[in-house]
């Protein structure tokens, strides 16, 4: 199984250690060639949503991207990552819109908006969860389903190949919510139709 995770910016090599942890092969995703490479699974991380979202852009790497993921490619978005998939974002724009959620960027505040805390993930456990500058998902419509409430705020969801946490489950050292993300690349892979290796684009 390997996984591509997008790097252009914010925290992508944690996500990679968590990965090789479970024993799941991973690589980076720099630049548009890097799309070309088979994967089974992408992850999105941490950073800042709009300087990752200017970068796609810039280095011609959206639209691939955008259709690999509305075309059921299993799909694991961290904080920035979960803004970038939203469908509405309060307080900036949306990018891939392929998840159908409304989220609250900066939705703690942005100075004070960093803290650890635990809470229980649906289909996970009891589980710490570090939040920085992070956002909330404010609502959820059509498929998506919560997973984790935190202070009455939806915190991760899921809608079918696609998941999503506002917290960095790749800051601690539980590697359960990863495993997860896998199984859900297992269980999707059947169902998967792009083609294997990105070159017919
Ligand atoms: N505040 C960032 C944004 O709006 C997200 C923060 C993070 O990914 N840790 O994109």
């Amino acid at each position: 199984m390997r996984i591509g995770i997008l790097a252009l910016q914010g925290a992508f090599a944690e996500h990679r250690t968590i990965l090789h942890k479970l024993g799941a092969e991973s690589f980076e995703i720099r630049q548009k060639r890097d799309l070309d490479r088979s994967m089974d699974g992408l992850i999105l991380p941490g950073g800042e949503s709009t300087v990752m979202g200017k970068l796609l852009q810039d280095l011609d790497c959206f639209a691939m991207l955008h259709e690999m993921i509305s075309g059921g490619l299993p799909t694991f978005g961290t904080c920035a990552g979960l803004i970038l998939l939203a469908r509405f974002v309060e307080g900036g724009e949306t990018q891939f819109g392929t998840m159908d959620i409304t989220v609250r960027r900066n939705a703690y505040g942005r100075q004070l908006g960093s803290f650890a805390t635990t809470g229980e993930m649906e289909g996970v456990g009891e589980i710490s969860m570090v939040f920085i500058r992070a956002p909330y998902i404010e609502k959820i419509h059509g498929n998506a389903k919560p997973l984790a409430v935190v202070d009455g705020h939806i915190v991760a969801a899921r809608q079918d190949h696609q998941l999503v946490t506002a917290f960095h489950p790749e800051l601690t050292a539980d590697t359960r919510v990863h495993a997860y993300f896998l199984e859900m690349v297992k269980t999707h892979a059947a169902k998967y139709d792009f083609p294997e290796n990105g070159t017919t684009h």
